[in-house]
């Protein structure tokens, strides 16, 4: 059984270390024991796994809390069934550290496969006025995005070339080592666990695999959407990865204000002037709603200001429902600011024969109750 040696006493941190120290002690001696940096050198090889292994259990909160117990013995349990995909950010770890990919590390060019993996999901806002939100329409969008190269068909390989077998892990996309006597498994570093190695890489696409392309798309919008709603196009994400899946495009609907019409849901308002001559002895005023038809809205005699006239099946449509909401028509009693002579003469005659038809009563009695409160006259 080898001797196995305390974790931190490997990293060179004390037991409190926080997750940041225990990574800076880690890239410390993974530089200076790296097995590139010291070809042939059996201990220096042994000092960066010992330092690798002490790395994925201290920075694994419920491995170290477990190490912390009960020692080897604690995390030897779960070595045993281990999860190699724990080790993955040892690559991201070394890779920020040189500045570039793992792969690189090793003296091989290009980036390694991983398996298949599902593009990633891409969102779009859409503008729409409410005009289009109103009736649908079709949009034309541009989406950058990643596709699969068409040079290398995704491969990432030099077209004419394909990828080589991993030699670190003879393309197993594992390497094994020896933890006293529990045989450990940790994904290759070499090729990040794909089992093989692009030694040229595609040159359009840089060995990615994948191309920036802006696709161009045409979105059907269904009547009666509202802002925040989305429309997923499935496959119209980015492109998958070594023939994964693409991820979908969410399409979010951002529906501009309007300078008539105020949206509430499927209810839409309008305000309507109307002149005071109209409030007084009512009228038929013609409106247009939203989808753009002829309507006459009956303004009743003796109309207030802010009254609302409610129009059936005039607002927005529902989205697959077809159904309409409601218009409200708020009713904004304009008094003229300017008169000829003549009209205020009229005005004035008609102010005489109708006389004073407010009915002031109530307030004035308010008004003489707020008096003798206030000074008891
Ligand atoms: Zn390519
Ligand atoms: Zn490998």
């Amino acid at each position: 059984m080898v001797t196995t040696r305390d974790y931190y006493e490997i990293l060179g941190v004390e037991r409190e270390a926080s997750v940041d120290e225990i990574k800076k002690a880690y890239r410390r001696l993974a530089v200076q024991f790296h097995p590139d940096k010291n070809p042939g050198d059996a201990t220096a090889e042994e000092r960066f796994k010992e330092a690798s292994e002490a790395y994925a259990v201290l920075s694994d909160p419920d491995k170290r809390s477990r190490f912390d117990r009960f020692g080897h013995q604690g995390v030897g349990q779960d070595f045993s069934g281990f999860d190699p995909t724990a080790f993955g950010d040892f690559s991201d770890i070394l890779g920020d550290l040189f500045g570039f990919g793992f792969g690189d590390i090793f003296g091989r060019r290009g980036r390694s496969r991983q398996g298949p993996q599902r593009g990633r999901d891409l969102q779009y806002t859409l503008r729409l006025t409410l005009e289009e939100a109103a009736t649908g329409t079709e949009k034309t969008i541009r989406i950058p995005r990643q596709e699969s190269c068409n040079a290398c068909g995704g491969s990432g390989a030099e077209p004419g070339t394909s990828p080589e077998t991993c030699s670190t892990c003879r393309g197993a996309g594992q390497v094994m080592f020896q933890r006293g006597f529990l045989s450990v498994a940790q994904t290759c570093p070499a090729c990040r666990g794909g089992g093989r190695i692009n030694s040229s890489p595609c040159s359009q696409c840089d060995g990615q695999g994948q191309d920036e392309v802006e696709a161009t798309l045409r979105v059907t919008v269904p009547a009666g959407v509202d802002s925040g709603m989305r429309l997923r196009l499935a496959n119209e994400g980015e492109g998958g990865r070594q023939g994964g899946p693409a991820g979908s495009l969410f399409v979010v609907m951002a529906v501009e204000p309007h300078e008539l019409f105020e949206r509430e849901g499927s209810r839409l308002h309008l305000e309507l002037p109307v002149s005071v001559f109209q409030a007084i002895l009512g009228s038929e005023v013609p409106i247009t709603t939203i989808l753009g038809e002829d309507q006459t809205i009956s303004v009743a005699a003796g109309t207030q200001p802010g009254d609302v006239v409610r129009v059936k099946g005039a607002g927005m449509p529902e989205v697959d429902r077809g159904r309409r909401g409601d218009l409200f028509v708020h009713l904004k009693v304009v008094v003229p600011t300017k008169l000829s002579a003549d009209q205020r003469g009229l005005v004035e005659e008609a102010a005489r024969v109708v006389g004073d038809v407010v009915d002031s009563e109530r307030h004035n009695g308010l008004f003489e109750k707020l008096k003798r409160a206030l000074g008891g006259e």
